[in-house]
């Protein structure tokens, strides 16, 4: 039997964890909960959008809730700002629902709306593979 003692890097934003240093610093830099990250989707200059709206709740027996129609017109801004970047997206949206939770209100990343695995996906195919052809991303 062997008996191996290793480092763990932990995010200092997410869940995320892992051996190798670097890679994790990687990932920090471009954590969807890192309030100053640098997109490795997209590489536009916004990281995360804080949506500064008015923010529609309705209240049941057991929580407050943002409503549906504010969900989906918060979501449609947000699409907007972001240039509808999925890792910019799902930054936003972490963002909102951080500050909402705060307040004990209850912020769902609704689907099918919202599908950041679909999303980026597509965006890779699409849009990434456009710009790197284009030379306009660098990697990520
Ligand atoms: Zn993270
Ligand atoms: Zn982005």
């Amino acid at each position: 039997m062997k008996c191996i003692i290793k480092k763990v890097y932990y995010c200092d934003f997410c869940k995320k964890k892992g051996l190798r240093k670097d890679a994790i610093e990687n990932h920090e830099n471009h954590c969807t909960v890192n309030p100053n990250r640098d997109c490795g989707l997209c590489n536009n200059n916004i990281g995360v959008y804080r949506y500064p709206g008015e923010v529609a709740t309705f209240k049941d027996e057991r929580f407050i809730g943002v409503t549906a129609a504010s969900y989906l017109l918060i979501l449609s801004d947000i699409r907007l700002k972001t240039n509808n970047c999925p890792a910019c997206i799902l930054a936003s949206i972490r963002e909102l629902r951080a500050r909402l939770d705060k307040t004990g209100v209850w912020f769902y990343i609704g689907q099918p709306e919202f599908d950041y695995a679909k999303e980026s996906q597509k965006w890779l195919s699409e849009v990434y593979n456009e710009n790197a052809q284009q030379g306009l991303i660098d990697g990520f």
